[in-house]
Parts: structure tokens; sequence; C-alpha cells
């Protein structure tokens, strides 16, 4: 479809209902093409994306195929190479009750028209991974990608209906007014990723036409580190896991919670573990990244002054850099410690031991992520039983999320439900229950 005029959130949603309505998305056959279609968009066209993503958040182009094209595309690999199993109907046992005639299933149905709403940080990803599985599903779905990625967000919304059924899924650009009109819309499922002020938004409008939704939300996400640990090793993946894209990952690691011995010692080797990375000026290497925008800069070097720096600290607005910082002697109510980080600031506060970090992550909102850096079994333990989040990562901050067989988000203030892999389909699907006895 070829509008000169942008067409209204009404008609837009009118459109894919009448769409859905006939049946076309239902089909695995129809699935399985969009899904092929949109894994040729990514390897035809995956460099206008690394294009814009550079433009819109200096991503090295390697950066942009690792965590957002190529993630994408392997993530519907894993669901092409599943999907016939996860739709199969699933039997039941039949309880004694109804009969030896009786027999049960589950059948899995596509929720009709659903909507994703996308967040800046990761644009391509966080965009298409919902909608990966809104068709995989068998629904028809509108995209609205982040205006705060403008450039992005142009791509997605010329190459989307290039490559896919425009008569069920449609993209809709735009910020505030836009969203807020298709959020008056009826939809069948609405999915956002953002955060929980506009979450709670979303939730308020979908409550309004009983609409499910998912909220893949964020918050500050503890890295605990034990004496005990390798603290070379620990530098190094905290080091990459919170300066990849210039540290606005919702499961960036957010602070370093250890005592203080470990803590000396863990200074300098995060020093290290950054100039390895990017040298010692980031500014001049091509894979570190840049903040999205002056709002956030201005709010980030606002935190730049809540402890001492260990390394980094240096900022330039007119390049929007903030060099990757680590700050030490941090108190637990500093700026840096009031909201979610979401930059390229490391702030280390601690605690005397394991006793006082847990009931420290536990005094505050269910993080998307924790990880959790030890040798000893029984910390482990405690961390996975006395604590509740998101996700939980031993040893390595971030890769659980590129795992398509766990479920991806949040609990509590870091959002509710999930997806990637099969739980994609459990979240943009209706699991009917089936009984059937024979009449005779
Ligand atoms: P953002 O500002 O791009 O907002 C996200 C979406 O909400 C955009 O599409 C935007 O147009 C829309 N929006 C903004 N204001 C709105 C309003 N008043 N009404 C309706 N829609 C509105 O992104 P953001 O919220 O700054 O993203 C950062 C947050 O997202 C962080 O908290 C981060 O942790 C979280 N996040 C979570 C995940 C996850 O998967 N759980 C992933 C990435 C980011």
């Amino acid at each position: 479809m070829n509008h000169s005029v942008p067409e209204q959130p009404a008609d837009v949603v009118a459109r894919l209902r009448a769409t859905f309505r006939t049946g076309r998305t239902k089909p695995a056959e129809w699935r399985v093409a969009q899904l092929r279609r949109l894994r040729d968009m990514l390897t035809e066209k995956g460099t206008d994306l690394a294009a814009a993503l550079h433009a819109d958040l200096g991503k090295s182009a390697t950066e942009a195929f690792r965590t957002e094209i190529d993630f994408t595309v392997r993530e519907i690999d894993h669901t092409l190479d599943h999907l016939a199993g996860w739709l199969r109907p699933e039997p039941a046992p039949s309880p004694a009750h109804l009969g030896t005639d009786v027999t049960v299933w589950t059948q899995y149905d596509p929720l009709g028209v659903v909507l994703v709403i996308a967040p800046w940080n990761y644009p391509a990803q966080l965009l298409l991974a919902p909608v990966v599985g809104a068709l995989a599903a068998g629904n028809a779905v509108v995209a609205k990608p982040s205006e705060l990625a403008p450039a992005t967000s142009a791509v997605l919304a010329r190459l989307l209906p290039a490559y896919l059924d425009t008569d069920a899924v449609a993209v809709v650009q735009g910020g505030v007014p836009e969203t807020t009109a298709l959020l008056a819309e009826r939809f069948d499922h609405i999915f956002y990723t953002g955060n929980g002020t506009v979450g709670r938004i979303v939730m308020r409008a979908a409550a309004e036409h009983l609409t499910p939704v998912t909220l893949e939300l964020g918050g500050k996400s503890p890295a605990f580190v034990d004496r005990d640990a390798d603290l070379a090793v620990v530098a190094d993946r905290l080091a990459r896991g919170k300066f990849l894209n210039a540290g606005q990952t919702c499961v960036a690691p957010d602070y370093v919670l250890t005592d203080p011995e470990t803590a000396a010692a863990l200074e300098p080797l995060l020093a290290n573990a950054v100039k390895a990375l990017y040298g010692s000026d980031p500014a001049a290497s091509g894979e570190y990244g840049r903040i999205i925008n002056e709002r956030h800069f201005d709010r980030l070097t606002g935190l730049l002054d809540s402890g001492r720096t260990v390394v980094g600290g240096t900022s330039d607005r007119s390049t929007r850099y903030i060099a990757p910082t680590v700050l030490a002697d941090v108190a637990p109510d500093a700026p840096v410690m009031r909201e979610e980080i979401f930059g390229p600031i490391l702030p280390i506060v601690t605690v005397p031991g394991i006793d006082e970090a847990i009931g420290f992550v536990n005094d505050r909102d269910k993080p998307l992520a924790l990880y959790v850096f030890t040798d000893s079994d029984e910390t482990r333990r405690r961390f996975a039983d006395e604590t509740s989040s998101g996700g939980l990562g031993y040893g390595l901050p971030l890769a659980h999320l590129t795992v398509s067989d766990l479920p991806f988000g949040g609990v509590g203030e870091s959002g509710m439900g999930n997806y990637h892999g099969r739980y994609s389909i459990e979240t943009f699907s209706h699991r009917k229950a089936v009984l059937d006895k024979p009449l005779h």
C-alpha cells in the first residue's frame, strides 16, 4: 500500500484488523514467509540499518551487527527451526470423572492486532525481536519505533513495508502525540519496551480495552563481586558489559556492590580493562558509542561527581561523548544511585559482606538483571534463592538475553511478561483449552 497522506491510527488498526479477520495471518506458511522476508531484509539491508544506528548512537558496525542485526537474524532462525513444534497442539491427560472417551488438548491462537512500542537504545533489535514473535504467533502488527533514534526509525519505516505483507504489518513513526493516538485504539496485545513512567501510561490506556500488556522496563541492575573472585576476569567482563553502547543497555551492570578491600583491588583493574577495550583515549576509538541526545548527556554529566573518579570522568557536549567512567567511594544515596544510570558511569558501592549485599538488593526495586561474580556455590545459591530479578547472570553480564531458549523480561518495577523464542509464542498467543467428547 502506498499512502501519500499518513494513515490515521484508527485506519491503520482497522485495516490490519480486517486482514486478520480474513484468516490470512494464521497459516504457518504465511508466518514462515514473513519471517524469511524479515531475515532477507536484515541480510540485504543490514548496512543501511548499521549506518542509521551509527548516525543515532555512534554505534560501530561491529556492534550494530552483533547486538541488533545478527541478533535478530539468530532469533528468526531459532524461531524458524522450532515453530512447527511450538505450534503443535499439546495433549493433556483427561481426568477420570469425564469418562474414557474424552480427549483434551491446548492449541495456540493468535491474538489479533498487536502493538509493539520500542525504545531508542537498541532501536532495531527491540522493535524487530518482538515483531518476530508476534508474526510467528500469527498476528497482525503495528510497529512503533522510537522517535529518539530518528535515523533508525526512518530506515525501519522504509524497509519493513518493502519486505513484509503491508496489509498485516504497519509502521507508525512519531513520538508522544502519535503514540498517544495509537494507544486510544483497541489492540489485542501491547508490547512496550522503555521506562516505567511510560509503562504506566501504556498500562492505563490498555486497561480501557482490557488489552493485555507486556512491559519490558529497566532499573538498576546490580553486580555483586565476591572477595574470592578472579578480579582481572571480573573487571574485563564488567567493563565489556557496562560500556557496550556507551552504557545505554537495559541489562547493563548499573553498579558494583562489593566489600571495601575487594573494591580497592578492583579499581585499578577496571581502569586497565577500559584501556584495553578502548585505548587511552576512548573518544578516538571507533568502537565506543555516543549518548543518544543532549538531554541524556546533561543528565549523565550531572552524575559524574557522585564519587571519586577511578577512570574517565571527561565529556564533550558537542559530540555527546562521555568517557567510560568508574566512580569509587559512592554513597548508597548519592545522585548516581537514585535512578537507573543508563550511561557509561559505573559506581562502586561497598557493603561489609554478602548478607548486607543481599539486603541492599532486596531493599530496592526488583532489578531487570542481577550479576554475581563468585566461586562459592553457597553464595551463588544464596543470591538465587534470596533475591528476585528478571534474570540472573553468574560470571557474565548481558549474555542471558542472547539465549533464545531463555525468557527475557523483568519482575516488579523492571516489568511484566517476557519473550524470545517459544516465550514469544506464549506472549503473543492465547492458549486455548479444547475438550472433545464423541457424540456416539
Ligand atoms: P524512549 O524514550 O524511546 O521511549 C520508549 C517508547 O515510548 C518510544 O517509542 C516513545 O515514543 C514512547 N513514549 C514516550 N513517551 C510516551 C508517552 N508519554 N506516551 C506514550 N508513549 C510514549 O525510551 P526510554 O523509555 O528512554 O528507554 C529507556 C528505558 O527503557 C530504560 O529504563 C531501559 O532500562 C528500558 N529498557 C528496557 C529494555 C528491556 O528489554 N527490558 C530494553 C531497553 C530499554
